[in-house]
């Protein structure tokens, strides 16, 4: 279980208002001293995560978030903090301390943990100190309340037990197991060129190949110059290549073959690949001066031909013989104001968590801002974009 990465751990944020004993929770929880606990209102000035198994969910990242209700200059930036943990969080733990009456600030956080339909218990907190005052009665019904001592460990066995059994997360999409039928041959195309890491594959290739072995496919495995002799001795019935090799494999893979990227894989995986198919049609309208967002989920270090910040804006320079302002965003710093965009394109996200690639796309929506993913940009750049929907035929109907 150590070695699930932490994107496909079920993340599970801890949030309150300060003193909470959101930390002390944390560290009950994880039988760990990881975060700092003080009576001193502000101690957690970031969050503080920490990967584990509590069954029968699985492997889990609990996030120690700073208190909501923080003020002042520094304290702003804390806030911050915990809207974009919160934005990251499969499911909620909700920290009260019984001590004192819910405050506004405490039932306007909960209302945005129940609007984003995150899974949630509501933990009061201090159980050996405070008398329960029946606090949990001024909570809606259907929400889920538990007494525990953080200091006591009274009542974390049964958090924890409550936690297996309640947040349980519906499964998403698989990334191809659900394309092919057991024995099937796929073959997968990994560009060995200056940007791939020297001796490893990335994660987006090792989860797709875990995902092929869990559907019982066979998976074969080669560069951009073997293509065409793999195709000819495996006859794959899917080939998956790295975008950035779309237009080499393509002619090379019969038409009868499906063929796709990781990426598009990835955008139904963890993203919407109805928005992103969708958001293509907006390249059609961009106009001299328009700004555009590049946005990849993780801070990699880029190197000479990297897709985001070198590939793609030559590709879209040359597509569409505009004067574009391009913009890049990576890792956590999404913007939440995506208003001056007129398109973003976005990486697989196969570094973030479903829930915050969920998000990425949500906030888009809102601000009516189209956004579309590497894959089928490359796709359309190269002419090859009905092609490479062709294992979607439902998505590929859109273009029509
Ligand atoms: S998060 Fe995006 S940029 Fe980073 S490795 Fe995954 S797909 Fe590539």
């Amino acid at each position: 279980m150590n070695g699930t990465p932490s994107s496909e751990r079920i993340h599970i944020g801890i949030f309150g208002s300060r003193n909470a004993g959101k930390s002390s929770l944390m560290n009950a929880l994880t039988g760990q001293d990881r975060s700092v606990v003080s009576s001193v209102k502000g101690t957690t000035t970031d969050t503080v995560s920490k990967a584990m198994e509590i069954l029968p969910l699985g492997p889990v990242v609990l996030m120690d978030a700073p208190g909501f209700d923080d003020e002042g200059e520094l304290g702003s930036l804390r806030v911050e903090k915990c809207m974009k943990t919160l934005e990251r969080a499969d499911a909620a733990l909700f920290a009260i301390d019984p001590s004192s009456p819910m405050s506004n600030d405490e039932k306007l956080f909960y209302s945005r943990i129940q609007s984003r339909n995150i899974p949630s218990i509501v933990v009061i907190t201090k159980k050996d100190e405070v008398p329960d005052y029946g606090y949990g009665s001024s909570l809606p019904e259907n929400v889920r309340v538990m007494h525990v001592s953080s200091r006591t460990g009274e009542g974390i066995k049964e958090l924890k037990d409550a936690i297996g059994a309640f947040l349980i997360k519906d499964r998403q999409l698989p990334i191809a197991g659900d394309l092919i039928t057991p024995g099937d041959v796929v073959l997968l195309v990994i560009p060995i060129d200056k940007a791939a890491p020297k001796g490893r594959l990335i994660l987006p290739q090792q989860q797709t190949i875990r995902d092929i072995l869990d559907a019982d496919g066979r998976v074969m495995i080669t560069s951009v110059e073997r293509v065409a002799e793999c195709i000819a001795d495996l006859r794959p019935k899917l080939v998956i290549t790295d975008s950035q090799a779309f237009r080499p494999v393509s002619l090379s893979v019969p038409e009868d073959v499906l063929l796709t990227s990781f990426s598009i894989l990835f955008a139904r995986h963890k993203g919407n690949l109805e928005e992103a198919v969708k958001g293509i049609a907006a390249i059609k309208h961009l106009k001299d001066g328009d700004r555009i967002l590049i946005s990849e989920g993780c801070t990699h270090h880029r190197q000479c031909g990297d897709i985001g910040s070198e590939k793609i804006p030559k590709l879209l320079r040359k597509l569409t013989g505009l004067e574009l302002c391009l913009e890049f965003s990576s890792g956590q710093g999404f913007p939440d104001d995506l208003s001056p965009y007129s398109l973003i394109i976005h990486c697989g996200g196969c570094m973030l968590t479903e829930r915050d690639m969920q998000n990425r796309y949500r906030k888009a929506d809102e601000q009516d801002v189209p956004i579309t993913n590497y894959g089928l940009f490359i796709a359309y750049a190269n002419g090859i974009l009905e092609r490479s929907l062709s294992v979607f035929p439902d998505y590929q109907k859109m273009l029509l």
